[in-house]
């Protein structure tokens, strides 16, 4: 007899979303997180519909911190932009991290779930091939017949459990909450590209007139090109510097990640452990959205959970319904088709200049292709469109893409 159907360790969107719906079916869950609390942490905040409705809180509510109308994409360089507004990408909402993640906690709280802070999962425990638990901290150590590993990009439960991630292409971001800022227009998002930034983007999420979030991410493509980008604090300051609504703004505080974005890894299942999130690569990658995929693979995975506590099944077999349930869904192929585009794009940016190619993307591509490729649902005919259009670019993005396949297979 196990001591919890499921631990889940980590506690952000993807762990959360799991524990508060394992929970809410009744199942015996123990929650591992290696923080002092769920909050302060960057749980991700542009989100769409689709995340609201999974959370299931209203747009109105206290866990929206602001509504965008249009969201722009420009160059820092040149000034050319793309403005992709409400029509063609629905709303655009930038959630209150910490009230969302209270939320999903006390939920769980309420169902009966047990968080235990300051835990650090070490390794996964095994049992005649299959996993039956977790080590934590210095030798502690606790049994379930599910672990789940929602402990991010860099999962001690994966590595543990024997799982591979052939493309781990890693995208590094801070986010910069500004403070003291002067007429920033709170009903736009703005996605910067640019030869500091490199193969990424700068984004401006407003929170109101005065503050701001900042953030900057980046894949690097070579090592030679990444050493030669300027640091991203500098990037920051520089940013600040030539826009006059945060010229004087403060920085009040500074979160750091990494995002999985080559797409979902071969295998995140097996005997008595699942993979959710971050550790199984489900993230949006063109984007770096995570919080609605998380919150969905959660979803699933709990409801699978919850069937594998019914039949008392946890064998492989049994476990991998979660995972082919969830590769089956509209979202997971959507992040597989943007994490084959950024896998292509990483390598053509190892011999070419990817701010030139984005520069010629800002200037002659219209709004609905672009949102269309970056949700990773573009129609034959658009790519149609693209491969007579941007003939040249197409064709290196190809090549590049060809050779990541010679490189490591598909
Ligand atoms: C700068 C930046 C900005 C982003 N902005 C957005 C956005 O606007 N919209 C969006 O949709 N997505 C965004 N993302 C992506 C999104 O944040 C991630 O995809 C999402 O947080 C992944 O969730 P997760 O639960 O899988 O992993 P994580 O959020 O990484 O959570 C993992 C949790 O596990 C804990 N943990 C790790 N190791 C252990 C261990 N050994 N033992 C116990 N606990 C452990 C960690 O402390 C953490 O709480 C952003 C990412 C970054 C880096």
């Amino acid at each position: 007899m196990m001591t919890f159907d499921v631990i889940v360790a980590g506690t952000g969107p993807a762990g959360l979303m799991t524990a508060e719906r394992t929970a809410k079916y009744g199942l015996k869950t123990l929650v591992l997180e290696k923080r002092q609390s769920v909050t302060n942490s960057l749980m991700g905040e542009l989100v769409t519909d689709k995340a609201l409705n999974f959370l299931r809180v209203r747009p109105d509510s206290e866990y929206i911190g602001n509504k965008f109308s249009s969201i722009v994409g420009e160059s820092l360089d040149t000034g050319s932009k793309i403005v992709v507004d409400r029509t063609l990408l629905g709303n655009s909402y930038l959630f209150d991290e910490d009230k969302c993640q209270e939320l999903m906690r006390d939920r769980a709280l309420s169902d009966g779930a047990e968080f235990r802070y300051n835990s650090r999962v070490k390794s996964v425990v095994k049992e005649n091939d299959s996993v039956v638990g977790v080590k934590y901290n210095q030798a502690e150590e606790e049994r379930a017949s599910l672990t789940v590993g929602a402990d991010g990009s860099f999962s001690r439960v994966s590595e543990t459990a024997g799982f591979i991630h052939p493309k781990w292409l890693l995208s590094y971001g801070y986010r910069f909450k500004l403070t003291n800022c002067k007429g920033i227009d709170p009903s736009t998002a703005y996605f910067y590209v640019g030869e500091d930034v490199g193969l990424g983007y700068l984004w401006l999420y407003p929170r109101s007139e005065t503050e701001t979030n900042l953030g900057i991410g980046r894949v690097p493509s070579s090592k030679s090109k990444w050493q030669a980008l300027p640091p991203m604090k500098e990037v920051l300051k520089k940013y600040m510097k030539t826009h006059p609504e945060t010229k004087d703004a403060k920085i009040a505080a500074v979160n750091g990640g990494v995002v999985p974005c080559a797409g979902i890894i071969p295998r995140f299942t097996d005997a008595g452990v699942a993979l959710c999130g971050n550790s199984a690569g489900q993230v949006s990658s063109i984007v770096g959205g995570g919080v609605t995929t998380c919150f969905h693979a959660g979803q699933v995975l709990a409801r699978h959970a919850k069937r594998m506590v019914d039949s008392n099944d946890f064998s492989k077999h049994s476990v991998r319904l979660y995972e082919k349930e969830y590769r089956k869904s509209k979202l997971a192929s959507n992040i597989t088709n943007t994490g084959k585009g950024m896998w292509a794009v990483s390598k053509y940016a190892m011999f070419n200049d990817p701010i030139e190619a984005a520069e010629i993307v800002l200037g002659q591509l219209d709004a609905k292709t672009l949102n269309e490729l970056i949700q990773g649902h573009a129609s034959v005919g658009t790519f149609m469109t693209l491969m007579t259009d941007f003939l040249p670019m197409v064709a290196k993005i190809g090549v590049g893409y060809l050779r990541a396949i010679a490189v490591s297979g598909l």
